[in-house]
């Protein structure tokens, strides 16, 4: 297991010696001890990835070369994708069948993007008068992606492809918590042939070696997925470098149950939306708006199912729902269903619990009788607590579904077609999901409104974030 820090194709000791400790959250043993990146360390993966992006070996690298990389780097994924999905099981606590799935779609993302490479292109401006016009995309600079533990390398990989395509070089930040699978990533860019200093990665807490990174004259670009206090402080000391920032940040999303939806498929919608990857989704459907005459219904079936949904050992094929990513997080969700049980009705789940006697586990918990005001609807709990808000009427659900500072993703549950546009088009958020949830594709653009955040991951959407325009003028008498 890699735990060094990897700058330059060579894979260091931390100059001060100082490590963080990874641990299991699903047993509570340490998995590794990771190199913290002090400034020496980030001064110096800085340094590579900007001494190659100006390079003339990476320079004379055709975009058709950069993308042949990118697509060897996920074939080699791809053979060591079990190995992988094992690794962010452990380090995350999630399903291991949660976890192939993620290793699957990074592969994707690695392939989808190995093709854009070479069709980053500009155009030809017709103006007035006789000059030639022409622009260029050409790739941002440096860039720092910082990603947070709830999908680790998947999420990582949704940075640092677009960025490789688009001919920008990376220094990768993971999570303290989930560091591992970026710097066994390091060991397959490596032997995909990437240069030195085009894909770097430290390790080190985020106030202070995300922070250096976000600070950092020679980095000109910073591509973030975590909390919006996270976002909001990123983009504040970014200001003085002027760094291009993209945001991708929390969410509370809606998803609305209307009385003319297939309940059976809408109330299992409305259990993956919510419990699925624990809750600790970007994109969680975790306010659940019902239309009030099938409220009854969707209660006794949610809670049936809820109440079934026991938390496991994630290397048990049979689990769905594995442990919370660490001690702190699982405080902060049952600080939330604290609150909840003074202000609205449990109806399952509830209570943190442990498997083998071991763990950061919290069983699968609804609440009813949930209104806007009360913490656990107005605020982001990133673990699986579903809020369930009853509503009356096309009108009302879009209004309380876009009653939320965030603005990510939404869910319609209908089998009339005029409502779903009715309804999509009304809801302020990203992604809208109509009959089906928590669906992600390498080319399908995903990102926030509102408070949460700005710029898209994926799709060709995506590449615009790593790019600059520039314009030429031919002056042709
Ligand atoms: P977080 O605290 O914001 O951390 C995310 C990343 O930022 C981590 O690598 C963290 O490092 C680093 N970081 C923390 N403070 C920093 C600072 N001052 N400067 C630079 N980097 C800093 O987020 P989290 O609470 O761990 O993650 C959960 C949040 O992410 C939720 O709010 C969730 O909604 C959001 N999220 C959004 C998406 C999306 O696509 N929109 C996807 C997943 C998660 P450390 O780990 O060392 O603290
Ligand atoms: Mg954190």
């Amino acid at each position: 297991m890699r735990t060094g820090l990897y700058i330059n194709n060579e894979w260091r000791r931390p100059a001060s010696g100082a490590t963080l400790e990874v641990i299991n959250p699903a047993t509570e043993e340490v998995l590794a001890c990771v190199a913290v990146a002090e400034e020496t360390d980030v001064n110096a993966a800085v340094a590579a990835a900007r001494s190659c992006f100006e390079s003339d070996e990476w320079r004379a690298l055709s975009p058709r070369r950069r993308g042949a990389l990118l697509h060897r780097a996920g074939e080699l994924l791809a053979a060591r994708r079990n190995e992988m999905a094992e690794l962010e099981s452990r380090q995350n606590g999630k399903p291991l069948f949660e976890s192939k799935i993620d290793a699957a779609m990074t592969v994707q993302v690695l392939q989808y993007y190995a093709g854009w490479a070479d069709k980053v292109a500009g155009s030809v401006i017709p103006v007035d008068g006789t000059d030639f016009v022409y622009t260029t995309r050409e790739p941002v600079g440096v860039v720092a992606a910082i990603v947070p533990w709830n999908f680790p390398l998947n999420l990582a990989s949704w940075k640092f492809a677009p960025a490789l395509a688009a001919g920008c070089t990376v220094v990768l930040k993971p999570a303290s918590e989930t560091p591992l699978t970026a710097l066994a990533m390091a060991e397959i860019m490596e032997e995909a042939g990437f240069p030195p200093g085009a894909f770097n990665v430290i390790t080190g807490g985020g106030s202070t070696t995300g922070a250096m990174l976000v600070r950092h004259p020679d980095v000109d670009k910073i591509a973030f997925t975590g909390s919006t206090a996270v976002g909001k402080e990123i983009m504040r000391q970014a200001a003085d470098t002027l760094k291009r920032v993209t945001l991708e940040l929390g969410g509370k999303s809606p998803n609305i149950i209307f009385a003319d939806a297939d309940l059976k498929s809408a109330v299992r919608g409305a259990q993956s939306g919510i419990f699925y990857g624990k809750g600790e989704v970007c994109a969680a459907g975790s306010r659940l708006l019902v239309e009030k005459s099938v409220h009854d219904q969707v209660i006794e079936q949610l809670a049936a199912r809820a109440r079934k949904l026991v938390p496991g050992d994630p290397f048990d094929s049979n689990t769905r729902l594995g442990a919370i990513a660490s001690k702190q997080r699982q405080d902060a969700v049952l600080s939330y269903i604290e609150a909840g049980k003074g202000e609205a009705t449990l109806v399952a789940g509830g209570n943190a619990t442990t498997v083998n006697g071991k763990g950061y586990f919290i069983e699968a918990t609804v609440f009813d009788d949930a209104r806007p005001g009360m913490r656990i609807v107005d605020e982001e709990i990133f673990g699986p607590v579903l809020s369930v808000i009853t509503f009356d009427g096309l009108e009302e659900g879009v209004q309380l579904a876009n009653q939320t500072v965030y603005g990510l993703a939404a869910g319609i549950w209908t089998r009339d077609i005029q409502k779903a546009f009715e309804a999509a088009r009304g809801i302020r958020a990203g992604t809208v999901w109509v009959n089906t949830y928590n669906l992600y594709d390498a080319a399908a653009p995903f990102g926030g409104f509102k408070d949460s955040g700005f710029g898209r991951d994926l799709g060709r959407e995506a590449l615009h974030g790593y790019t600059e325009a520039k314009t030429v003028w031919m002056g042709l008498q």
